[in-house]
């Protein structure tokens, strides 16, 4: 496994092999877990050559949000990454990312307006930016994304049209643990109580997706079970979506909407 710190390593190891090999790109912040291995899965079975992105992109958290505390647990991930006879692991830091300064200077499309941006402004900008570099020095044939993000996954596959990306980018269906809980790096901050009411998420917004007329029950039945406070649930794209804060931590599930 080639371990790439930045774009000049990174060249060096995919130029000789690009014309041969088809490139399957999976962009991750790291502290893996089963969620992104399943997404690996599918670059395995979709590309010659696997390559993996792990970045904390200081561009899409905004002020007082959990940039500092994110988990990072690289040797765990190499490890893993190991495991999965991934070929490339690409490490940059910022300044490789963004020699020009840690910005946002790709603006989001039309998928962007609504859900996670009323809440976070800043993000989906952010994302498309870093999506947008890390794309222009993999240069991939393939991406693949969680629906577990789904408005992310919205607004990439707007972006790489708008801009006009030969990158196929492929949806990959949602982990969960044995409860229904939404695989998540997020997931580390819970305690064994806040874990227990996370689980009622998924559940919860199951209702909703059986009967989209829940939707405003659902919102109180999350802040009964035990969340503090409830950013949206909301019918879009066939699914119904949901963030809510446990304590200081924010979760989002979203399920195919059964009406
Ligand atoms: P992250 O490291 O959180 O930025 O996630 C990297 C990629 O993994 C994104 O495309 C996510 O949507 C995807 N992902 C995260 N959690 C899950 C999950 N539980 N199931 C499927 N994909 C996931």
């Amino acid at each position: 496994m080639h371990i790439c710190k930045n774009k000049d390593e990174l060249n060096a190891v995919l130029e000789p092999l690009r014309d041969q090999q088809r490139i399957g790109f999976v962009p991750t912040m790291g502290a893996l877990h089963d969620g992104h291995l399943s997404l690996i899965d599918i670059a395995r079975t979709k590309s010659d050559l696997m390559v993996v992105s792990i970045f904390v992109n200081p561009t899409q958290f905004g002020e007082g949000e959990d940039f500092e505390a994110y988990p990072r647990n690289l040797d765990t991930d190499m490890d893993a990454l190991k495991a999965a006879d991934v070929h490339v692991v690409y490490t940059p830091d910022v300044a490789d990312i963004y020699p020009e300064g840690a910005a946002s200077d790709v603006k989001a499309g039309d998928a962007a307006q609504g859900l996670e941006s009323d809440f976070r402004p800043h993000f989906f900008d952010g994302v498309c930016s870093v999506v947008k570099r890390l794309f222009e020095a993999v240069r991939p044939d393939i991406a693949i994304f969680g629906e577990k993000d789904y408005q992310q996954l919205m607004v990439i596959r707007e972006m790489v049209e708008a801009q006009n990306m030969t990158i196929e980018v492929i949806g990959a269906p949602i982990i969960r643990d044995a409860h229904g809980l939404a695989l998540s790096s997020r997931n580390a901050y819970l305690s064994e109580d806040e874990l227990g009411i996370a689980r009622m998420l998924n559940q919860i917004l199951s209702l909703a997706a059986h009967d989209a007329s829940k939707i405003d029950d659902a919102k109180e039945m999350l802040l009964t079970a035990g969340f503090d406070k409830v950013d949206y649930i909301e019918e879009r794209w066939g699914r119904v979506l949901g963030a809510a804060w446990l304590g200081t931590t924010r979760l989002i599930d979203n399920i195919e909407a059964q009406t």
